[in-house]
């Protein structure tokens, strides 16, 4: 019997998830389906549960259900519980269990398909939403030289670098100091077309800019150019969150490439 996957966002049409997780079927012979599943912005829990009663075996989660998704799980994995939040769901006779694959997809996409080694560098995170919360436990693993977390709310950023100890420092959008080797837009400024308020010192001579956003050239990569870093954008993380759910539910790793390829040919 054909193997039910899911993901559940609200707005959800535009999600390249199912695009991503058919393609990885095809390529590791897997036999499963994976719809997207508009769910009311109060109905999340009623519709995850329809769900689970119809035979579905895992999901994805998205805006804005993250964090009720991490509150739904009957257990939680160590990063969906440093995130505080969900977006891997599995479903087995013992409950739900939750993880939170964002952080792997960022480290993967960056180490792996940028080729941009994360020890030793000094790290600038903008923001201190829900995605942003989900890549600092990840960064830190990669031992970087310095992390700090910005945000146009300074206290959001203290809360994380009060919940992240030692290796995390934070400050407002206006008190950045010195320049980074990369910077990373997790901010949700670019899916408006705004450009945070950013000084051109950020960016060190040779460094990467890299704006979770995908599928536009973002008022962000413009300008991290215009002062000399290189930019990538947030596709590749989409499809390696994607892989590392994959690996979770089926216990096979898909081959990356050909699917970022064929999205960005899209
Ligand atoms: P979120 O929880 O709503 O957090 C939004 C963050 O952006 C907050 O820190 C907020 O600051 C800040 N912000 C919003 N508008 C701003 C502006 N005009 N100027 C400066 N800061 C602003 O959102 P999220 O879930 O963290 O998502 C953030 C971004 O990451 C989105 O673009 C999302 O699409 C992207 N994302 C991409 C992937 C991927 O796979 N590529 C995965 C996850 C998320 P305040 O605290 O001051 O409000």
């Amino acid at each position: 019997m054909t193997d039910r996957y899911a993901v559940f966002g609200h707005p959800i049409a535009h999600s390249k998830s199912p695009r991503i997780h058919a393609a990885f079927a095809r390529q590791t012979g897997q036999d499963l389906s994976y719809e997207a599943i508009l769910a009311p912005k109060d109905g999340f829990a009623a519709s995850l549960a329809a769900f689970i009663a119809a035979g579905g075996r895992g999901a994805n989660v998205t805006l804005p259900f993250k964090e009720e998704a991490c509150r739904l799980a009957d257990r939680l994995s160590p990063r969906a519980q440093l995130a505080g939040a969900v977006n891997t769901l599995s479903f087995d006779a013992a409950g739900i269990a939750g993880d939170n694959t964002d952080g792997a997809g960022l480290v993967a996409d960056l180490t792996r398909n940028l080729k941009y080694p994360l020890a030793g560098q000094r790290i600038l995170l903008l923001g201190a939403g829900g995605a942003a919360r989900g890549v600092i436990g990840p960064l830190l693993e990669q031992r970087p030289a310095a992390l700090v977390v910005a945000n146009r709310t300074v206290a959001r950023a203290d809360a994380l670098a009060a919940l992240f100890g030692n290796g995390v420092t934070a400050c407002g959008l206006d008190g950045i100091e010195g320049a980074f080797d990369l910077v990373i837009n997790a901010t949700a400024a670019s899916l408006t077309g705004e450009l945070p308020p950013l000084e051109p010192a950020i960016f060190a001579p040779g460094g990467l800019a890299y704006d979770m956003m995908y599928g536009r050239d973002t008022p962000f990569l413009v300008f991290a150019r215009q002062h000399g870093a290189a930019t990538a954008d947030g596709l590749g993380m989409l499809v390696e969150q994607a892989a590392e759910a994959f690996f979770l539910w089926r216990g096979v790793r898909p081959d990356t490439a050909p699917v970022i390829a064929q999205l960005r040919a899209a």
